[in-house]
């Protein structure tokens, strides 16, 4: 079993950390908010004193932090991680953040000698309790290799994507068809209402048929036709619309920063900051269907 420092023990970090308890393995957390530490020590998780000390002999340190500013911080700063970790340990970044800082802090990590790999996760919350999550490793084989086996007790699926931030990349590339197809069928069930098409009827035909996607199927915007889905919820996430709007405006920075063509990804970006502004940013994504129809 390994030793595990874990920084970031918040909605998603503090489900994987106590799975990684549950799992056998001995896990030092450490979190800003004193309630996620103690939600985790009530988990049985140790509680440190700083990240610092939470990245000390140990095997892996796990980071599952907010944005690309957090990650450069905790690695990166005179008395980041990256100094104080011993020689041999093995660096994971969970949280979803932009591919520039995930390749230079991936970068840094290997000039101190250290393997590192940026592993964003989709699943949500649920996911994340229920040790169900989708890794997007980017980073080195030998940093794969080290990493699959630890997260292989919050995961099911664990992709290598390629090499420091390809994780980054197939997460928004994966986020950014997400926003675009939501849009497109809330937009076929919108005009369908307007011409007399029974929603069921719509969802029979199309699920079968060549507009068949995962929005549609197993995420359905319009209550009924999948019990799961968020709208038979009164669109309680879920995913959120800010994640939505977090992954595509960084989508659309790394659109920007390498001069790739993706207008569709820039209307998502602008219809999900509308929605957010209107007061829906905790509103699941699926709800802009009701932004569409001119409801929120
Ligand atoms: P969260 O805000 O609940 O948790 C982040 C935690 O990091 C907080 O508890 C915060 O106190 C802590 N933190 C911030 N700076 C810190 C520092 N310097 N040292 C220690 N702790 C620090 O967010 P979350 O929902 O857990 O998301 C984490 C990451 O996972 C984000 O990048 C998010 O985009 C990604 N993600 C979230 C979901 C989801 O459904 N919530 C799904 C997929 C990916």
């Amino acid at each position: 079993m390994a030793t595990v420092g874990f920084i970031g023990l918040g909605n998603m970090g503090g489900p994987m950390a106590i799975n990684l308890i549950k799992a056998g393995h001995q896990v030092k957390g450490f979190d800003l908010a004193a309630a996620a530490i103690a939600t985790f020590t009530e988990n049985g998780g140790n509680s440190v004193a700083s990240a610092s000390e939470a990245a000390q002999d140990v095997d892996f340190v796990i980071t599952m932090l907010p944005a690309g500013a957090h990650v450069r911080s905790v690695y990166g700063s005179t008395d980041g991680i990256i100094a104080t970790a011993r020689a041999g340990t093995t660096f994971i970044d969970c949280s979803t953040i932009d591919v520039q800082s995930a390749r230079d802090v991936a970068q840094s990590a290997a000039d101190a000698g250290f393997d590192m790999v940026d592993a964003p996760v989709s699943g949500g919350v649920a996911g994340a309790a229920g040790a169900t999550l989708t890794f997007m490793v980017g980073g080195t084989e030998t940093g794969f290799t080290a990493a699959e086996p630890i997260l292989s007790a919050m995961g099911k699926n664990i992709v290598h994507a390629g090499d420091a931030g390809n994780g980054q990349a197939a997460k928004i590339c994966n986020n950014m068809i997400l926003g675009i197809s939501m849009i497109g069928v809330c937009e076929a069930f919108v005009l369908a209402e307007k011409l007399g098409l029974d929603h069921q009827k719509l969802f029979d035909i199309s699920s079968t048929a060549s507009g068949q996607c995962w929005s549609l199927t197993s995420y359905c915007p319009v209550p009924g036709p999948v019990e799961t889905a968020p709208s038979n919820r009164d669109y309680q996430p879920g995913f959120s619309a800010a994640m939505m709007l977090k992954d595509l405006k960084l989508a659309q920075e790394a659109a920007q920063a390498t001069s790739a063509p993706t207008p569709l990804g820039a209307q998502a970006a602008a219809l999900y900051a509308l929605f957010d502004a209107a007061g829906h940013a905790q509103t699941d994504f699926s709800g802009i269907i009701k932004f569409l129809r001119g409801e929120a």
